[in-house]
């Protein structure tokens, strides 16, 4: 069962109290009756066992039960910076990007784009990918929130590169340097760009390696503009092996790193 991403300020103490859609889903879809456990995590890297005590309507009071927090030592997932294909596609960029591990999205229009969205269009569109987000990583079990950025244009992306991470642009033209050959540097913020339909202009490529971002190949062929993110997010999760099963999973607890110990809060009502 994946985990109810909540607000957090519907935590008080040990009780939480939810009203409208998560409170739908948990009674309405999931079924849950007073006694039956459910999981939900607050986006920012907390997630938290509860108990139902009463439902109705749209409504709910539960008791938490049991807190678990992401090891602070885990590095930010990996920040997309991608290029907005033609379509829906961008949609799916974002569950799969969010599913394997995405810290960040940015949405970016470049030289070559299709796809230049209006500002009137763009409120709706940017909701819609808040709201996939927020879906991806509560059907994936995930605890920390994914920030979907509102599209800004490649020159405006390139500035927001900082120089001590690792800043990877996929081109299909470079044809020495391989994504697993940069890879092993664990531990550096992750950074990756990738283009649209019709690739990156020569010029954007000075630009982002002028402010130190590194192109790499994805191989021989050539892949959509939602096939890349997807394979690099991949590679990056099985090369940096970030998912092994935690100690605890070893010693016998599920996966998800969970204290039994009762979250230390003082009882707000
Ligand atoms: N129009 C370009 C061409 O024919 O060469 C292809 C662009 S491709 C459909 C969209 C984006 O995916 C590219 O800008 C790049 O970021 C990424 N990409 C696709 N295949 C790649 C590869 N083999 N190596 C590196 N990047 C690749």
């Amino acid at each position: 069962m994946g985990r109810i991403l909540i607000d957090p300020q519907n935590i008080r103490g040990l009780k939480l109290r939810l009203e409208g859609a998560p409170a739908h889903h948990i009674l309405r879809v999931l079924r849950k009756k007073p006694g039956d456990i459910f999981e939900i995590t607050d986006g920012q890297g907390r997630d938290y066992e509860v108990r139902l005590e009463n439902g109705a309507e749209n409504t709910l009071v539960g008791a938490i039960v049991r807190e678990g927090k992401e090891p602070s030592h885990r590095a930010q997932g990996p920040s997309v910076f991608q290029a907005i294909p033609k379509s829906q596609r961008m949609d799916w960029i974002i569950e799969k990007a969010v599913e394997l591990g995405a810290g960040t999205i940015q949405p970016l229009w470049t030289k070559r784009s299709v796809v230049i969205p209006r500002s009137k269009d763009m409120t709706a569109k940017l909701g819609r990918w808040r709201r996939i987000a927020g879906e991806a990583l509560a059907q994936s079990g995930g605890t920390r929130l994914c920030a979907v950025h509102a599209p800004c244009s490649l020159n405006e992306a390139a500035l927001q590169i900082n120089p001590s991470h690792l800043t990877l642009v996929a081109w299909e033209k470079e044809k020495s340097t391989t994504l697993k050959e940069v890879l092993d540097r664990r531990g550096i913020p992750i950074n990756i760009f990738v283009g649209p339909e019709g690739g990156f202009a020569p010029e954007e490529i000075e630009l982002l390696k002028a402010r130190g971002a590194q192109t790499v190949s994805l191989g021989a062929r050539t892949l959509r503009s939602e096939t890349a993110p997807i394979m690099i997010l991949s590679a990056i999760l099985y090369e940096q092996n970030i998912c092994p099963p935690s100690p605890e999973a070893s010693a016998g607890h599920p996966p998800g790193s969970k204290s039994d110990i009762a979250p230390k809060r003082s009882e707000g009502g």
